[in-house]
């Protein structure tokens, strides 16, 4: 008998790699995905909690007070943001919304994951773009651009990378598309760059421009990752694609709760980003301090750094994973993207970044 088949574009992509969590009854450090180590403003977590009241009722469908108290925050109009299951929903449904098979979409090599995920999800073709010392190369994602191009995602900042571009290099990315291209900017780690001049989180360009689509999360700065909340802003057009093809009640009543108290307390975000730029500043200096064993820091506009590795010997990347492993330090070792070499160290709090800078340290023989 034959079994069903799941379509060949199915079966090309190659499943997402999550962090590592620790193992039960030990103690670990984890810096594995990116998360915010101080974890959400004391607000949001009570408002989480008890946003379970009414289990038995299906959640606003359409996360009105949540996109109220964004849109307020952010001076924009509520009916042109839309809420998702995480911000990685709504990566997906722009891909599966815009192309399909036969189709392109252009991401950078060493960037977010789920973007070749969502290309092959939608039956297109992911083309990959080579960065410039892992940095995004705009003339790169131009030249990559054919006629079969539906859509360009570049994160900025970057993950794994860390590494941001200036706002006339992403506004030069996008008069070089064709209007028909959409271009997604993602800003999940927008929040790390606020009052920087020069720093293009995608809504001013959004706002005008009907191509230009821009996505957030609450998993970042806001430290609610595991509530699974993000959101979109665009064009009526864009936004009316997602509310077709989303999840009906996508965003549960426990993390709209927690995101909007979350959004209303800026205080606790100035916080994290004041606490991650001292502790990033320090993995940073630590990095730079084993340059002498071939040690390099790509420099991070987020919440981790991507540290490159001697590629033989006794200190690589790998056996550095394997030896911070050891001692309860998760980090990313992301080989299945190119970057055997490389480490994506997420910014911990003040003592799991002590406690990273002496295994560091111990693996080079120092200390
Ligand atoms: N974009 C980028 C660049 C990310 O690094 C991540 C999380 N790793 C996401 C989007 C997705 O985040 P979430 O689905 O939790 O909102």
């Amino acid at each position: 008998m034959p079994a069903p088949q799941m379509k060949p574009w199915i079966a090309e992509i190659a499943p997402y790699v999550p962090g590592r969590s620790g193992e039960a009854g030990k103690r670990t450090i984890k810096l594995s995905s990116n998360e915010n180590p101080l974890g959400p403003s004391p607000k949001a977590l009570e408002a989480l909690r008890a946003g379970t009241v009414d289990p038995h009722r299906y959640p606003d469908a359409a996360s009105h007070e949540l996109r109220e108290v964004i849109a307020e925050t952010h001076d924009l109009e509520a009916d042109r943001v839309v809420c998702g299951t995480g911000s990685d929903e709504l990566l997906q449904l722009l891909a599966q919304a815009y192309a399909g098979p036969g189709d392109e979409i252009v991401h950078m090599r060493y960037g977010f994951m789920v973007y070749p995920i969502a290309a092959r999800r939608a039956g297109a073709v992911p083309v990959a773009v080579e960065d410039e010392d892992y940095t995004a190369d705009v003339d790169a994602i131009l030249g990559a651009v054919t006629d079969k191009t539906k859509l360009v995602y570049l994160a900025n900042p970057n993950n794994p990378t860390g590494t941001v571009i200036p706002r006339n290099e992403v506004e030069r990315l996008h008069t070089g598309l064709r209007p028909d291209i959409l271009l997604v900017l993602d800003a999940a780690y927008a929040e790390y760059q606020a009052g920087e001049a020069d720093y293009e989180d995608g809504i001013a360009m959004a706002r005008v421009h009907p191509n230009v689509v821009t996505t957030r999360t609450f998993s970042k700065i806001y430290g609610l990752a595991g509530a699974r909340v993000g959101w979109a802003y665009g064009h009526p057009d864009v936004i009316g694609a997602l509310n077709r093809i989303r999840g009906p009640f996508n965003v549960t009543s426990e993390a709209q709760a927690g995101a909007i108290a979350a959004v209303r307390d800026q205080d606790w975000v100035e916080h994290c980003r004041t606490e991650n730029r001292r502790e990033r500043g320090r993995l940073e200096e630590a990095l730079a301090a084993l340059g002498n064993h071939g040690v390099r820091a790509v420099p991070s506009a987020a919440n981790f750094v991507l540290a490159t590795f001697p590629e033989t010997g006794d200190h690589t990347a790998e056996a550095a994973n394997a030896f911070l492993s050891e001692r309860g330090i998760l980090v990313r070792w992301l080989p299945q993207m190119g970057l055997g070499h490389a480490l994506r160290i997420g910014v911990g709090t003040t003592e799991e970044t002590g406690e990273l800078i002496e295994a560091l340290r111990a693996f080079f023989g120092e200390g």
